[in-house]
């Protein structure tokens, strides 16, 4: 088992002198910062409160307990704590927590929702532990091709391709690039998981497996260009995958739309009338620094008004849905949940649309507009179907 001596942080994870920054970035009242200090307002939620916690456990003050391990993995890896502390330490706060995490992978003490979620994509290449069988199904009747060396890869990951509503958003995007006449193939049922969230929560030996296998079959198919359903997805391929010699010309789906409608190569001259606020994906956002091609889609939209949430950018709020905690969901059940949190402070702006661009964040956020019981107020889209809807395209 491993002592603090030997943690490759064990000589920096002190300088945390919890002062609060990260949780109260502006003042006191404003607790909108960590999602689950939000969640639970307990220190031992905090990210200050995370890295004292380690440091003890690591240095035999104190013991595992299911409460230490249902803190730790109920951060959600949104980074907000890093851009927020004042500290040169600040750029090792995520590592710090994902290594505990992966010292709790190791150990084998971890939660039974983590254990489950881990097991089911060691066995099925999903989290949902559905049949591999089933991964192309999202294709029934689009007569999309499969990948035989056109320009794009059209990566849709794991959500896309099982969740019936983030299904209608791999649908909508399809349907999207195939309008604008881009060269793409998909790789349906012979899609694997690109292994985002396993390496959030610390199991580097998975997320090895899943990262090699991909890049293996990449490599096979001739893939030099990927487009991505998921800013998850996109992280990955675009971060981590470069470590295994997988060395891919990646791009959001934002990103590509936004190249397209300023080029002029998709007409999104039908518009429609709505008032929009936008929701940044951490994954996008603060994990990638892509913050204005969402912005300038939907800018682009006639009839569309844009309205900033308060926390936007570098500051937005956290869905919720992070290091796997769109499945294990450890900050769910509470009017202070991070996504009714959210949800609230979109409806506050007077926006009709909530726009995400994330399957993670439309299960997230949609759920929270019905737990807030605004459904005849405002709706979550993802921009994939906001665009589709901009060019006529019917479901
Ligand atoms: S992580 Fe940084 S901002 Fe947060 S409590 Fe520690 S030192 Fe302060
Ligand atoms: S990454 Fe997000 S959830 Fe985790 S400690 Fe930092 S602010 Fe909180």
């Amino acid at each position: 088992m491993m002592a603090l001596a030997d943690f490759e942080y064990g000589d920096t994870i002190h300088r945390c002198f919890r002062c609060g920054y990260c949780k109260f970035p502006v003042d006191w009242t404003d607790v909108n910062n960590c999602p689950a200090y939000a969640r639970y307002r307990m220190e031992t939620y905090s990210c200050g409160g995370r890295l004292w916690l380690t440091r003890a456990w690591l240095s035999d003050e104190i013991d595992w307990t299911a409460h230490f391990a249902h803190i730790m993995f109920s951060c959600t890896a949104c980074k907000n704590c890093e851009a927020k502390c004042p500290l040169s330490f600040n750029v090792d706060i995520l590592n710090m927590i994902t290594a505990a995490k992966g010292e709790m992978v190791e150990r084998g003490t971890i939660p039974p929702l983590v254990k489950e979620f881990l097991e089911n994509i060691q066995r099925h290449g999903n989290p949902y532990g559905t049949p591999k069988a089933k991964r192309g199904d999202w294709l029934d009747g689009m007569g999309l091709k499969p990948y035989q060396g056109q320009d794009y890869l059209y990566y849709v990951g794991c959500i896309g391709s099982y969740d019936t509503r983030a299904q209608e958003i791999a649908r909508a995007l399809g349907a999207v690039l195939d309008r604008a006449g881009v060269s793409f193939g998909v790789l349906g049922v012979e899609e694997g998981c690109d292994g985002n969230d396993v390496n959030m929560i610390g199991e580097q030996g998975l997320f090895e497996v899943l990262a090699e296998d991909n890049i293996a079959q990449f490599k096979d198919l001739g893939v030099h260009r990927i487009v991505t359903l998921s800013p998850h997805a996109y992280n990955a391929i675009k971060n981590e995958y470069p470590c295994y010699e997988g060395d891919f010309e990646v791009l959001h789906y934002t990103q590509l739309l936004q190249c397209l409608i300023s080029d002029g190569d998709l007409d999104i001259s039908k518009g429609f009338e709505a008032r929009v606020t936008f929701h940044d994906p951490c994954f996008l956002g603060r994990w990638n620094g892509e913050y204005e091609a969402s912005r300038e889609i939907l800018q682009a939209i006639p009839g569309v008004t844009f309205i900033e949430l308060e926390k936007n950018r570098e500051s937005a709020l956290c869905c919720g849905g992070g290091g796997g905690n769109f499945y294990i969901d450890f900050l769910g059940g509470s009017p202070d949940s991070p996504s009714r949190r959210r949800v609230r402070e979109a409806h506050e702006t007077g926006a009709n649309i909530l726009a995400v661009a994330c399957p993670s964040c439309l299960n997230m956020l949609e759920d929270a507009v019905k737990s807030e019981e605004l459904e005849d107020k405002i709706s979550v889209q993802d921009i994939s179907e906001i665009v589709a809807k901009a060019c006529g395209i019917t479901a």
